[in-house]
Formats: C-alpha cells, structure tokens, sequence
C-alpha cells in the first residue's frame, strides 16, 4: 500500500492572520536591539498602515523587526518615501537599511525569537490571542483526513511558536518544519522523498514560482490562497503551474480543486 497523500501549508497569511502580533512582537525586538524598552505599548498602538502594506513582500520575520525600526524613525527612507516606493526595490531597500542601522538578520530574528519566548512564559494566553486564525481554515484542515489525506505546515516562523499555534487551533499536523530547517523548495524535495504531496497551499506567489521553477517540483499542484497577504497583481495572470484558491474552492472536496 502507498502512504496516504499529505497537503503541504503555509502557515501564516493561510492559516492564521498574525500581523497584529508581528507588530507588537517586532516593536519590542526594535525596543530591545537599541536598548530602549517600554517606552509605548504596542497593544494600545495602530498597525502603521505602510506595515500592512509591507506585509505581502515579507518573506522572513527578521524582515518585520526592519520594517519597523524604519517606520518607528521619522527620518528614514521608509518613512520619507511610503510603502509603494519602498516597495518597488524591496529587497535592495531592506538591504540597505540593514547597513545603515550595522544589523544582521540573524540578530534581529533572534531578538524577534527572545521576545515571543518572553511574551509565552509572561501571558501565554494574550500572546495566543493576539493572532487570529482565518474564518474556517482550521475546521476544513481537521476534514482533510475524511479524504485520507494528512496535512503539513511548512513555515518561515520558527517551528517552536508555530507548534504552540497550531495546538491552540488544535491542529496536528504530520510534518511541521520552521524557517530553521531550510527553504521551502529543499523541504517539499526532502518531504517528496518520503510522501506523496498532493498539493501546496502557500500566499507568496514568489514562493510558489520557486517551486515550480525548482526540478523535481514540478508535478507538485501550486495553490496561491487568496485570502492571504497578496501583492496587488499577484493573483492576476498565474502560471500555469499555479492556480488561484477561492475559499470556497478551499472548503470543497480536493478532488473538484483541479
Ligand atoms: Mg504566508
């Protein structure tokens, strides 16, 4: 008998919604880097709207804590330029703004990791409920097993607070890798090794291209979730090998997805 097919997720933009929780988390990491905490709860401050609309170019959380100490400063090019310049050469503009502050992503990802440890053992509960899961995405998942096929996460967070995530929304997954364990293309060539995918759930198109362009990868079904963070155009004029899913088409049978 063959292993049963396994759904591969994305975690978050498909299954939670966790910026209200990136900003917080992300203020207290910049708080901590330069060694001034406290000064504003981030609780009772708004989401800057450039950081929503940041949101979909993000591909790893250190990104988050940088996006944040630009738009926490009043001279920066962030702050000077908006989100829709900033944007347009995102990765060089990050780049640069790294070397202008003399940061490391790993300094800021681990300063990201120390505060969300912190806010789990302080209030677990609050730190739980400051990220929201999507209307019925947790439900449909916990269904899939109704038509044999298990489910996956693979995630750019660190697998240690996905997890506490995922038991909360009482979810548990086969196989659960964090940004620790590698890119998302080596992990679905690794999973692929061992288990059938029947399909990848992911809200970055730019993901979802490496993949299909990665060999080896290509008979995996691409699935951009609509409902995620996208880029304006992202779900217009998909390659073949990507296909765009609706919630509805989410909620139905995997067998009618195609
Ligand atoms: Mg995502």
């Amino acid at each position: 008998m063959t292993s049963q097919h396994i759904l591969i997720f994305d975690f978050d933009g498909v299954i939670i919604d966790g910026i209200w929780e990136y900003w917080i988390s992300s203020t207290k990491a910049y708080w901590k880097i330069i060694g001034k905490e406290n000064h504003l709860d981030p609780f009772n401050s708004n989401i800057p709207k450039d950081f929503r609309i940041l949101r979909p170019w993000v591909k790893s959380g250190w990104e988050m804590v940088l996006l944040t100490a630009e738009l926490l400063q009043a001279d920066s090019f962030l702050k000077a330029s908006g989100a829709s310049i900033f944007s347009k050469h995102y990765e060089r503009n990050c780049l640069e703004a790294l070397n202008k502050w003399g940061w490391s992503p790993e300094q800021l990802q681990a300063a990201l990791d120390d505060v969300r440890r912190e806010a789990i053992r302080k209030d677990r509960k609050r730190w739980l409920t400051s990220h929201q899961a999507f209307p019925l995405v947790a439900e449909r998942i916990k269904q899939f097993k109704n038509e044999s096929i298990e489910f996956g996460v693979l995630t750019t967070k660190s697998a240690e607070f996905t997890l506490e995530l995922l038991d909360h929304l009482n979810l548990h997954p086969k196989l659960l890798y964090g940004h620790e364990a590698g890119d998302k293309a080596s992990m679905l060539l690794k999973i692929s090794k061992e288990t059938p995918i029947a399909g990848f759930i992911e809200d970055r198109r730019k993901t979802l291209e490496t993949v299909l362009n990665t060999p080896g990868l290509k008979s995996i079904p691409c699935y951009l979730a609509n409902w995620g963070y996208l880029k304006p155009l992202d779900n217009k004029n998909l390659p073949s090998g990507i296909q765009l899913l609706e919630k509805r088409k989410f909620l139905s049978p995997l067998a009618n997805w195609s």
